[in-house]
């Protein structure tokens, strides 16, 4: 076997075992994006939203814009008339 040969016959061997390393690695890495993935809890986050015309109250003016996570804070109608909502604004996502 000359050089040339030897050099063949190692990248011939070296490529399947880079090729199976690669597939190895690819699968612990996708192993730990799904322990990842399965730690994390969406939350879900509403915000206050007033009719925003003249109308509105002092009261929910300033509950304009707050911000919460799905369950807490306060929640419309916070008076007679209000016609306040909570809309959702995003998802966040934390560890279990
Ligand atoms: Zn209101």
């Amino acid at each position: 076997m000359n050089l040339g040969q030897m050099l063949g016959a190692a990248v011939r061997e070296s490529i399947p075992a880079r090729a199976s390393a690669i597939s190895r690695f690819g699968q612990i890495a996708g192993e730990q994006t799904r322990e990842v993935l399965e730690a994390l809890v969406p939350i879900r986050y509403e915000m206050w939203q007033t009719a925003e015309d003249e109308r509105t109250c002092p009261i929910c003016g300033q509950l304009s814009g707050e911000i919460w996570p799905e369950g807490e804070g306060f929640t419309p109608p916070v008076h007679d008339h209000c016609r306040c909502r909570r809309v959702y604004r995003h998802t966040e996502f934390r560890r279990r």
